[in-house]
């Protein structure tokens, strides 16, 4: 799930119609009342959050975000007006992963997101003290990289297929429900 904090309702859409087809769920908030509500019934696994924001401003956000325990380490991809270098600097000095730059394209939105995920899987690799690498036959995951292989040849999968399969490798041996997928 990836929330996006966003008060103009165009880009807001487009976020999230993005997010969606491509295999992520999304939801997206107009400021940050409805974004904090929606916090405490669920956390994200990543944040895209506006710093020019009607109420409180994405830098306040960001700081109550960063002080809580229970969402400091949702990593925070601060989106920002156009040139506005000091609001960049700002955000990464208050503990925010990335930055993008308004307008952004499509693409450079799921790069973004690729890289602040894949940094993201390395912590947890690391957290979880597991092999950076699961091997099957001509099958081998590349936790760190986010990176799967069959033999030579780089599969492309989508996010939820990425996801899939490293469930699946997990449970390597054992037949999983539909449930226990659906719950995982
Ligand atoms: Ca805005």
């Amino acid at each position: 799930m990836i929330f996006c904090v966003e008060d103009e309702a165009n880009i807001r859409e487009l976020v999230v119609y993005t997010l969606e087809t491509t295999g992520f769920e999304a939801r997206g908030f107009e400021e940050g009342t409805s974004f904090f509500e929606a916090l405490a019934e669920e956390l994200p696994e990543l944040i895209l959050l506006d710093i020019m924001l009607p109420g409180e401003d994405g830098m306040e956000i960001l700081k109550k975000l960063k002080t809580s325990g229970r969402t400091k380490d949702i990593p925070v991809i601060m989106v920002t007006a156009k040139g506005a270098e000091y609001d960049k600097v700002m955000g990464l000095d208050a503990g925010a992963d990335d930055y993008l730059t308004k307008p952004f394209s499509v693409e450079e939105l799921l790069a973004r997101l690729r890289v602040t995920r894949r940094r993201l899987q390395m912590m947890k690799s690391d957290a979880l003290n597991q092999s950076a690498v699961f091997v099957n036959g001509d099958l081998r995951i590349d936790y760190a990289a986010g990176c799967v292989y069959l033999g030579e040849e780089e599969l492309h999968l989508t996010p939820i297929e990425y996801k899939l399969l490293c469930l699946l490798a997990q449970n390597a041996g054992r037949v999983l429900t539909h449930t226990f997928i659906m719950e995982n």
